[in-house]
């Protein structure tokens, strides 16, 4: 980041080096010598020209699913990009574009007050728009994948701006082709949401199907909004009491005669059935049979009613949290012979000052 041309195009895209501290719902300590704030797709050009300078680029929304290091010596871009865009009514679904920086729960919350329901089951998401695409955030029985039409994102390396329609973001389970893709490969700058015009309640999930006001005939996507917000409150740690960056490991995927097996040997076992044929592993059962639910080590723990949830109680680093996930994952595959992976994005950088 030493070289002029560097440093002519970071003063021009008014860059400056932060504490990123309180960017981050881990509230991990991280010191970036560069970071751009992008509010303009006018800076897109000048910003691939920084990261061809740099050797790369890291791209940061609302820092709930990162695990920063102690330093990120590449330029730091973080998505500010505002706007809500009507695009067209089509005959069976709301067409919206939405830039990549408005904040998710809030866009949630207003897509309902405007009539565009479809969004309710995923409320009260850290994050930003524009990561919503790149895990394909999933709650509740809805993943985002299935109110999605397209992504707008910029190639860094090319310098273009490419739509990707939603087959051709390769959406999985928390997964699309944009997580795939090296770090900096791409900004998402809008997404374009295709929200029913017809709504229909989405409410499989035990924690909804409970819920007497959700079995009425009255049912309306705000009540579902606020029965989940309801249910995340009760259940999950807010990051601004206790820091943390949601599930930590991803629920593992295995076929049936693995899940047969599984149970014959465990039968606790919690699992639950695909469309696809595969079954999808409680992950936070598995933590919790292996004695860590509420163990903590230094800083770091899982917390004591999410054994998913890894929690830093003051003072954890990047080295603290990947040592105790390394941790965690090889009792895992000792005990059940099922590997875990880890849900939030390691940055690469520094792990010690
Ligand atoms: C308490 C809590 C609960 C959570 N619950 C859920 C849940 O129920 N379901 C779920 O799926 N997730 C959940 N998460 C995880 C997280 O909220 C989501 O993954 C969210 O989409 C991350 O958004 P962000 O803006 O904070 O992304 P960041 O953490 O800033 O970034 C995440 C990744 O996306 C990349 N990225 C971010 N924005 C862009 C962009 N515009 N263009 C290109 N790349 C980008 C980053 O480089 C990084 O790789 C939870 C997290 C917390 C803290």
């Amino acid at each position: 980041m030493s070289n002029p041309s560097s440093n002519v195009l970071s003063d021009k895209l008014g860059a400056t080096a932060r504490e990123l501290e309180d960017s981050n719902t881990l509230r991990l300590p991280c010191r970036a010598s560069c970071v751009v704030d992008l509010t303009s797709t006018a800076q897109l050009p000048d910003i691939s020209a920084l990261a061809r300078s740099a050797g790369g680029l890291v791209v940061l929304g609302g820092g709930s699913n990162v695990v920063l290091p102690a330093v990120i010596s590449l330029p730091v871009v973080r998505v500010q990009l505002r706007g809500i865009q009507p695009f067209q009514a089509g005959s069976d679904a709301w067409i919206i574009d939405v830039a990549a920086g408005e904040n998710w729960h809030r866009w949630v919350d207003f897509s309902l007050s405007r009539g565009w329901d479809g969004l309710e089951n995923l409320a009260l998401i850290p994050g930003t728009v524009g990561a919503a695409p790149i895990q394909n955030i999933g709650a509740y029985g809805v993943e985002v994948a299935s109110r999605i039409e397209s992504v707008m994102a910029w190639n860094v390396a090319e310098g273009r701006m490419e739509t990707f329609s939603r087959r051709e973001c390769q959406f999985g389970y928390r997964d699309s082709i944009f997580k795939r893709a090296p770090a900096g490969s791409w900004i998402i700058v809008c997404v374009r949401f295709a929200l029913p015009r017809f709504w229909m309640p989405v409410l499989g999930y035990p924690d909804l199907a409970r819920r007497p006001e959700l079995s009425a005939a009255d049912v309306s996507a705000r009540k579902v909004f606020k029965a989940v917000v309801e249910v995340r409150r009760a259940k999950l740690p807010d990051p601004a009491d206790l820091p943390n960056a949601g599930s930590f490991f991803k629920n593992p995927v295995v076929p049936a005669e693995r899940v047969e097996a599984l149970h014959a040997q465990f039968p606790g076992l919690v699992s639950y059935a695909q469309p696809d044929g595969m079954h999808k592993l409680a992950a936070g059962w598995l933590i919790e049979q292996c004695g860590f639910k509420g163990r903590r080590e230094g800083a770091v723990g899982m917390h004591q009613n999410q054994a998913l949830v890894m929690v830093n109680h003051g003072g954890a680093s990047a080295a603290d949290l990947r040592n105790f996930a390394l941790q965690v994952a090889s009792t895992v595959r000792d005990r059940f012979g099922v590997e875990l992976e880890p849900e939030p994005v390691f940055i690469p950088g520094k792990l010690a000052a």
